[in-house]
C-alpha cells in the first residue's frame, strides 16, 4: 500500500508535557506543527494522582486536569494532533521523514519527546499479570478498583512513595515492599516521614520480588529477603510497580546519540547531533525529570526548531541566492572590530549591486556560521553557484575588496 505523504515545519513525537510545551511555542510562532502522540494525549503526568511541585498551582493540581489545560493551549496555536505510533524515522536528508503505519510524514525540524515507560522487575509470572491483570503502574487510574483491598507497592523513590500514600485513601492496607535496610528509601524526606506514620501502611524491608502468582488474576507476590533468601508471600488484590522508568527509544537505535541507558543525548539548546533533529523531555539525559524540567525543555526545543527553520530559510534564499554571487559577513556585533567593518561593507554592497550582501550576528543566529564553517571573527564568505568560493577570516578593507576578485 503505498503511504500518504503530508508536509509540516516540525513534528513533535510525543504529546506529554514536553512535547505539549514545544507544540505551544511553534503553534505560537505559526508553523505548522503536528504532534503524533501513540497512546494518551498529557503523557506520564496523566496517571500522577497530584502534582504539588508545579509552579502557579498552589492547591496542587491532578496530572490529568494539569495535561488537559496543556493540550487546551497548544489547540489554541493550531497545533495539529494524530493519536498514532510513529514506527520508524529517517534523519539523513535535509528534510525529515518520520513514518506511521498509514502516513509518511515529511518536516523540516523534529522534536523528539517520546519520555519513558516503566521498568518491569522482570520477576518471573510478571508478564501474565501486567495492566488488567492485576500489576499496575498508575494509582490513578486503578485506586478505586482497589478500596478496601490488600495492595502491594514496589519501590521505595519519591512515585512509589507518594503514589503508595495516596492509594491509602482506598486500599485497606499498603504492603511496602523496599530493598533497602530497614527505615532506609530513596524519596524525599518528607514523602518518607509521612508513609513512616500513615497506619496503612506496611515496610517489608530488603526484598525484592521473587514471583508473581495467581489464576488468571495475581493474588499473590512472592517476595525475597536480600539477605537471608527468606520467601515471603504476600496475598494481595494489585501490585503497583514503581522501580524508575527506561526510555522510549527503540525507533532512535542507530539514528540518535544515547547513553549506554538509552537516554539521548543532547546539548542545552536540546539539538541531537542531527541538525533539525530535537529532544527534549523525560527521553533525554538529563539529572531530574519532572514536569517542570520537561516545560523548560520544550520550550528550549521548540524555540530552537523555529530558529533552525528561519535559519535555514534564510540560507536557502538569502546566502546561496539561488546560485547568484553572495557575500556573507559573519560578525560580533558587541565586538568593535566586528563593528567598525560595517561601513566597509556597506560600501562593498553600494558598489557591487550584483551581490548580495548579508551581515550574520552570530550572537543571533550562530547556525547560520556553522553552516558557513566560520569559527573565528569576523569572517567573510564569498558564494557562488551555491559554493563557498573564498573565506576570509583575516579582515582588511583591502581584503573586502579583493574578494569577490
Ligand atoms: C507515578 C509518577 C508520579 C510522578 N509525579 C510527579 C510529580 O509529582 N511532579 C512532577 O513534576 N513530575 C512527576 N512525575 C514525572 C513526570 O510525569 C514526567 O517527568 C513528565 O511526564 C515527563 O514528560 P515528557 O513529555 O518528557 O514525557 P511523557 O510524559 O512520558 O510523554 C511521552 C509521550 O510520548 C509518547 N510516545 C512514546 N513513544 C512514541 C511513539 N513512538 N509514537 C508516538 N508517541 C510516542 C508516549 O505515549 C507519551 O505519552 C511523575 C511520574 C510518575 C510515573
Amino acid at each position: 500500500m503505498e503511504k500518504k505523504t503530508e508536509q509540516y515545519d516540525v513534528v513533535i513525537i510525543g504529546g506529554g508535557a514536553a512535547g505539549l510545551t514545544a507544540g505551544i511555542y511553534c503553534g505560537r510562532a505559526r508553523l505548522k506543527t503536528l504532534i503524533i502522540e501513540k497512546s494518551l494525549m498529557g503523557g506520564l503526568a496523566t496517571y500522577t494522582n497530584e502534582i504539588e511541585n508545579y509552579p502557579g498551582f498552589p492547591d496542587g493540581s491532578s496530572g490529568l486536569e494539569l495535561m488537559e489545560l496543556f493540550h487546551k493551549q497548544a489547540k489554541k496555536f493550531n497545533v495539529n494532533f494524530k493519536m498514532t505510533d510513529v514506527k520508524s524515522v529517517d534523519f539523513t536528508s535535509e528534510v525529515k521523514v518520520v513514518e506511521t503505519f498509514r502516513v509518511r510524514y515529511e518536516a523540516k525540524a523534529v522534536i523528539v519527546t517520546s519520555g519513558g515507560k516503566p521498568r518491569l522487575t522482570n520477576a518471573k509470572g510478571e508478564a501474565e499479570f501486567l495492566y488488567d491483570k492485576g500489576i499496575s503502574f498508575c494509582a490513578t487510574c486503578d485506586a478505586a478498583a482497589n478500596t478496601d483491598k490488600e495492595i502491594m507497592v514496589i519501590g521505595s523513590g519519591d512515585a512509589a512513595i507518594e503514589e503508595g500514600i495516596f492509594l491509602t485513601k482506598f486500599a485497606k492496607k499498603v504492603h511496602v515492599s523496599v530493598m533497602h535496610d530497614t527505615g532506609k528509601m530513596d524519596c524525599n524526606e518528607i514523602a518518607k516521614a509521612d508513609a513512616m506514620q500513615n497506619p496503612k501502611m506496611s515496610f517489608i524491608w530488603n526484598t525484592v520480588v521473587e514471583e508473581f502468582n495467581g489464576n488468571g488474576h495475581l493474588d499473590t507476590v512472592v517476595l525475597r529477603n536480600l539477605k537471608t533468601n527468606e520467601l515471603i508471600p504476600v496475598p494481595v488484590d494489585t501490585c503497583f510497580i514503581f522501580i524508575g522508568y527506561l526510555p522510549n527509544t527503540e525507533i532512535f537505535k542507530d539514528v540518535l546519540p544515547m547513553t549506554k541507558a538509552g537516554y539521548l543525548v543532547t546539548n542545552e539548546k536540546m539539538e541531537t547531533s542531527i541538525p533539525g533533529v530535537f529532544a527534549a523531555g523525560d527521553v533525554r539525559d538529563k539529572f531530574l525529570k519532572q514536569v517542570a524540567t520537561a516545560v523548560g525543555d520544550g520550550a528550549i526545543a521548540g524555540y530552537a526548531a523555529e530558529k533552525y527553520i528561519a535559519e535555514s530559510e534564510m540560507f536557502e534564499m538569502q546566502i546561496l541566492n539561488h546560485g547568484r554571487p553572495s557575500l556573507a559577513y559573519v560578525y560580533n556585533a558587541i565586538d568593535a572590530t566586528s563593528r567598525a567593518y560595517l561601513s566597509v561593507i556597506e560600501g562593498f554592497e553600494h558598489e557591487h549591486p550584483d551581490i548580495k550582501v548579508s551581515r550574520i550576528d552570530v550572537y543571533k543566529s550562530d547556525g547560520l556560521a556553522r553552516r558557513l564553517g566560520v569559527s573565528k571573527l569576523p569572517s567573510l564568505v564569498y558564494i557562488n553557484n551555491n559554493k563557498i568560493i573564498r573565506k576570509i577570516d583575516d579582515i582588511n578593507d583591502l581584503s573586502i575588496q579583493q574578494i569577490v576578485e
